[in-house]
């Protein structure tokens, strides 16, 4: 089997080990012998259906933010991960990517940056940076990582968080919200890098994108986790 990994915008949104992520993704492929490629999509790309059969959107600075809002606009790459999500197809975003997943970012400075509407979000930047370890409750049980933001984010309605938090801010310090999960599409304000540390959430993204794919059921081979669950449980055991 493989495997495209969409990196969408790696080289503006990749800060706070981000990229850890993509490495995580590839090495979990092919520990199992599934081929995994990485495609960049990036200002000026064009991204068809079927071209990736997974998103990773890092997070990045305001500066960063503005430009990719402004491509994600402007071109049909936006509509086309909104298909994609409704096929579900799985995506991972983390922080300032998520933020642009959302209805729209209000950054400190200028106007708002308009979000794709993929998640009932909105995020609005705040006087405070919320900064530190990070832990959760969710569906995937606990999930640990770092967080460094000012844009607190907030879903109205019927959106469905990620998680809830144990230890941290999450989405805005206030509500124990953090990030938002729709369909099999993920955002989430935990850089880490994320994936590393947390190898249940990875090898869910991978098996959803091969379900898609493939268009059948897919039980991965299990592998060997227990460096990744000893850094789990020391994240747990020093910050949840
Ligand atoms: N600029 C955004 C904020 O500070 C996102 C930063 C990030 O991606 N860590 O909230």
């Amino acid at each position: 089997m493989k495997l495209t990994i969409g990196y969408l915008y790696g080289d503006l949104m990749n800060i706070y080990g981000d990229t850890g992520n993509i490495i995580a993704l590839k090495k979990r492929c092919q520990w199992r012998g599934i081929k995994a490629a990485i495609k960049m999509f990036t200002i000026r790309n064009s991204l068809k259906q079927g071209q990736a059969d997974l998103f990773f959107f890092g997070g990045g600075q305001d500066q960063q933010q503005e430009l990719v809002a402004k491509d994600l606009g402007k071109s049909a790459k936006g509509k086309v991960i909104k298909s994609e999500i409704e096929r579900g197809v799985p995506l991972l975003s983390i922080c300032g990517g998520y933020q642009l997943l959302g209805k729209y970012y209000k950054p400190h400075e200028g106007p708002e940056l308009p979000g794709i509407e993929l998640f009932n979000a909105y995020t609005v930047a705040s006087d405070k940076r919320m900064i530190g370890n990070i832990v959760i409750e969710s569906m995937f049980g606990k999930l640990v990582g770092f967080e460094n933001h000012s844009g607190k984010t907030y879903l109205p309605g019927d959106a469905t968080p990620l998680g809830m938090v144990v230890k941290g801010f999450g989405n805005n310090g206030e509500d124990k919200t953090e990030g938002c999960i729709y369909k099999n599409a993920i955002g989430c304000y935990m850089h880490g890098s994320l994936l590393p540390k947390n190898p249940i959430l990875t090898d869910w993204l991978i098996k959803k994108a091969l379900e898609v794919k493939y268009g059948k059921p897919i039980e991965l081979k299990p592998l060997d986790n227990s460096l990744e669950n000893q850094a789990h449980h020391m994240a747990i055991s020093r910050f949840g």
